[in-house]
């Protein structure tokens, strides 16, 4: 099993320096769940570099006023890292012999990727999250935010999955995720008519915890193992150098390694 989707700060932190003893919790946490490598994964946003490439997005969208305003303020709390630090401390976690792999979750940003894409490319990243938090400057998941769940009220959900950015190409993989357990959706991502859609095609699979902290780590690992066995997934993607490579399953879990 992977955990192949983690973050270092929750939302609600401001990002504080990295350091190999927090990678090194990480990955203790993961292997006593039966989870054997573990990809970082930050979000981009997080990082002052970011920052200074993309910030101001939110004011080509023509969107209430408001929510530009909360995207801001939302990137000026977020942006606060260094991007240079976080990959040398994952590299340096990595050279110890840590099962740590170097990663990066980045949004997708309308007519901006190629500046992305030559921020990105000097670094020794591993794998690449692909993922979608807002369309424009609206935060659609953003739960706990009543200004951005009241946005719904004012569109129609329909109109709103046409506007979804569709990815697929071949080498990419999809993420099966136990995070939808803390949500109040309560059930894991992706629910089980999609899931069961990806392993007929043959789409590759990881899975993750898209954990926030420590105790997210490997989250649930043994739930999601049960689904990737009645669903007969026998083995998941891992990466290196964005290169896939097939990773075996490895022997079952024990469901007291679930965490809480
Ligand atoms: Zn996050
Ligand atoms: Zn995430």
């Amino acid at each position: 099993m992977l955990d192949y989707h983690l973050h270092l700060w929750p939302h609600d932190r401001r990002a504080t320096p990295v350091h190999l003893d927090q990678l090194a919790l990480y990955c203790e946490k993961a292997a006593a769940a039966g989870v054997q490598e573990l990809a970082v994964t930050e979000h981009l946003f997080r990082f002052r570099q970011a920052e200074s490439l993309l910030g101001g997005f939110w004011d080509d969208d023509r969107i209430p006023p408001a929510l530009q305003v909360s995207m801001a303020e939302y990137w000026d709390f977020h942006a606060t890292a260094d991007l240079d630090e976080y990959v040398a401390c994952a590299l340096e976690a990595k050279e110890a012999g840590l099962p740590i792999v170097i990663g990066l979750e980045v949004d997708y940003y309308p007519g901006r990727m190629d500046d992305v894409t030559r921020l990105l490319g000097p670094y020794p990243f591993d794998v690449l999250l692909g993922s979608v938090h807002w369309l424009g400057a609206w935060r659609f998941d953003d739960v706990d935010v009543p200004l951005q769940m009241d946005e719904w009220s004012t569109r129609e959900v329909d109109a709103c999955w046409e506007a979804y950015p569709r990815a697929g190409s071949s080498g990419m993989a999809a993420e099966l995720s136990s995070a939808g357990w803390r949500k109040p959706v309560g059930e894991q991502y992706p629910a089980l008519p999609l899931l069961e859609r990806f392993v007929a095609r043959g789409v590759p699979l990881t899975t993750a915890s898209d954990a926030h902290r420590q105790e997210q780590v490997a989250d649930r690992a043994a739930g999601l193992r049960e689904i990737l066995d009645a669903a007969g997934v026998e083995s998941l993607q891992g990466y290196r150098n964005r290169v896939p490579h097939t990773v075996a399953l490895g022997s079952p879990l024990q469901p007291e390694s679930e965490g809480a």
